[in-house]
C-alpha cells in the first residue's frame, strides 16, 4: 500500500473512531439524562402521593368548591373568585412547599421545584352550558408550588378533575385541568458531572491514539524520506563514478601513445589529469562512506572560495579528454572572467558534468559555457546546438526518473536522474536551475547562484 493510501485510512480510522467515540458520549449523556429525570419524577410522585400532601388538595379542593358556589349563586363576580384562589394560593402554599422540600429531601440530594397549575377551569350547567372560568389562552395560575416559567420544566402528569357542586349529584359540575411540572434547575450540570470523567477518559484516550498515529506516520515518513534519500545517492554516485574512470581509461590509453610517449609537457598534462580524476575518485568514495554514516543522508556541502576560471578550465579540460574523438567544440567563455564562487567544488562539478554530458549525449556538437550577472545573481549558462527539448517537458526534466520520449519511446539511453540529482545540488547552494530553447536549435541551462 503507498503511503498516501496509508495516511488516509489512518486518518479516516482516526475520524471514524472520533465520530464514534462523540456518538457513543452522546447517547450516554442521553441516557443519564433520562435515568436522572425518571427517577427524580419518581420521587416527585411519593411525595405527591403522601396523605399530608392529599391532605393538602382536598383542602384547597374544598375551599374552590365553596368559591365556585358563591359564584354560582352570584355572591361573588368572576374577579373576586379569581382573587379568592390566589388567597387559596397564599394560604396553603407555604406548607405545602416545606413540606415538600422536608420530604424530597429525603429521598434525593436533587434541587427540586414543583408546581401544581390550573389550565382550565370550566362550570357547566344542567343544559350543558358552560362558563370557561380560566382557559389555557388565560393566564395559568398556580395552585400549589413554587412559581416558575413552564418552558423551564418538565411537564409530568395532567389530569381532569370532575365533581358536582351539590351533594345530589345535580348540575352545575365543574371540570378542572391541573398540570404537574417540576423544574430540575441543575438537571444538565448533574448529568455533565456524572459523565464528565467518561468524557476526560475518552478524551485522553483519543489524544493518545492521535499521538501514536502522528508519531508512526511521521516515522514512516521518515524512513521513506531517509531510505529514498540513500537509493538517490546510490543511483547518482554510481553514476558520477563513470566519468572520472573514463577519464582515467582514456588518459592511460593516450599515455600508451607514442606521440605522447615522446612529448614531456604532454606526458605531464595527462598524468595531472589522472592525478585528479583519481582524487575524485578518492574524494566520491570519502562521500560514500561519510554518506552511509550519517544520520539521515542528507548531503552536506563544504562551501569553498574557488576562482571561477581556474575552477572551469580545469572540469571543461577533464571533461574534453572524454569527448577526445567526437568532434565537439566547447567554447568556454569563463576562461578569463576574473571572479570569485562560494560553492562545493566537488558536488558542484558533478552538475557542471551532469549538463556537459547531456549536451554531448542528446547530439550537440557545439556547447557554449558563459556567465553572466544578473538582478544581484551569478549566472552561469551551458548552451548546445542538440535535439532541444519541447517546452511542456521543461518542468517535467528536473523529476527523478523522468526522461522526454517521442511516440512513448526512449531513444537516448539514460536513467532520468541527471538534472533531478542537479537541481538538489543547485538548490543546497541556495541556487535554481532552469532550462530554455535556444532560437537556432538545441537547449540553454542556467544554473542562477545568489551573490554573496
Ligand atoms: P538522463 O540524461 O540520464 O536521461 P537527466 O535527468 O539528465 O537524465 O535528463 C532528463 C531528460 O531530459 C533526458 O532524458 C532528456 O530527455 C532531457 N534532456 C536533458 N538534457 C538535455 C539536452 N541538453 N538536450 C536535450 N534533452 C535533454
Amino acid at each position: 500500500m503507498k503511503n498516501k493510501q496509508l495516511i488516509f485510512i489512518s486518518f479516516m480510522a482516526l475520524a471514524t473512531l472520533l465520530l464514534l467515540e462523540g456518538y457513543l458520549l452522546q447517547n450516554t449523556y442521553k441516557l443519564k439524562t433520562e435515568l436522572y429525570r425518571r427517577n427524580t419524577v419518581k420521587s416527585v410522585f411519593q411525595v405527591y402521593n403522601l396523605p399530608f400532601a392529599d391532605s393538602i388538595y382536598w383542602e384547597y379542593r374544598n375551599d374552590l368548591k365553596n368559591h365556585l358556589k358563591d359564584y354560582i349563586s352570584n355572591k361573588i363576580s368572576k374577579e373576586e373568585l379569581q382573587y379568592k384562589f390566589e388567597i387559596n394560593n397564599l394560604k396553603l402554599n407555604p406548607t405545602y412547599l416545606s413540606f415538600f422540600s422536608n420530604e424530597i429531601s429525603k429521598l434525593t440530594d436533587t434541587e427540586l421545584e414543583i408546581k401544581v397549575s390550573v389550565n382550565e377551569l370550566v362550570l357547566s350547567n344542567n343544559s350543558n352550558e358552560k362558563d370557561t372560568l380560566f382557559s389555557e389562552n388565560n393566564q395559568v395560575f398556580t395552585i400549589l408550588g413554587h412559581t416558575f416559567n413552564d418552558a423551564d420544566g418538565i411537564l409530568i402528569n395532567t389530569s381532569n378533575w370532575t365533581e358536582y357542586l351539590k351533594s345530589d349529584k345535580l348540575y352545575p359540575q365543574f371540570n378542572l385541568k391541573t398540570n404537574i411540572i417540576i423544574k430540575i434547575p441543575e438537571l444538565y450540570n448533574d448529568v455533565l458531572t456524572e459523565i464528565i470523567w467518561l468524557f476526560v477518559i475518552s478524551l485522553i484516550i483519543f489524544l493518545i491514539v492521535v499521538v501514536l498515529f502522528y508519531y508512526s506516520v511521521s516515522n514512516l515518513l521518515k524512513q521513506k524520506k531517509n531510505s529514498d534519500i540513500k537509493t538517490d545517492f546510490i543511483n547518482n554516485i554510481t553514476h558520477e563514478f563513470n566519468t572520472p574512470l573514463s577519464t582515467i581509461q582514456i588518459s592511460t590509453k593516450m599515455l600508451l601513445n607514442e606521440q605522447v610517449l615522446h612529448n614531456p609537457d604532454s606526458i605531464k598534462s595527462t598524468v595531472e589529469v589522472i592525478d585528479r580524476q583519481n582524487i575524485r575518485l578518492q574524494k566520491l568514495l570519502d562521500r560514500v562512506i561519510e554518506r552511509s554514516l550519517s544520520k539521515d543522508g542528507e548531503i552536506i556541502l563544504q562551501i569553498q572560495n574557488v576562482k571561477l576560471s581556474d575552477y572551469f578550465n580545469k572540469v571543461i579540460n577533464d571533461f574534453e579528454l572524454t569527448i577526445d574523438d567526437k568532434g565537439i567544440v566547447i567554447i568556454n567563455s569563463i576562461k578569463d572572467i576574473e571572479k570569485q564562487l562560494k560553492i562545493d567544488p566537488f558536488y558542484f562539478s558533478i552538475v557542471i558534468v551532469n549538463l556537459l554530458n547531456n549536451a554531448v549525449k542528446f547530439k550537440g556538437n557545439m556547447i557554449v559555457i558563459d556567465f553572466k550577472q544578473s538582478n544581484g545573481n551569478d549566472l552561469i549558462e551551458i548552451s548546445d546546438n542538440g535535439i532541444g527539448i519541447p517546452k511542456r517537458e521543461h518542468k517535467l526534466i528536473f523529476k527523478q526518473f523522468y526522461r522526454v520520449s517521442e511516440n512513448g519511446k526512449h531513444n537516448y539511453k539514460g536513467l532520468g536522474l541527471g538534472l533531478y540529482y542537479s537541481e538538489q545540488i543547485v538548490k543546497l547552494h541556495k541556487g535554481s536551475i532552469s532550462v530554455a530553447n535556444n532560437k537556432n536549435g538545441g537547449v540553454s541551462f542556467t544554473i542562477s547562484l545568489p551573490k554573496k
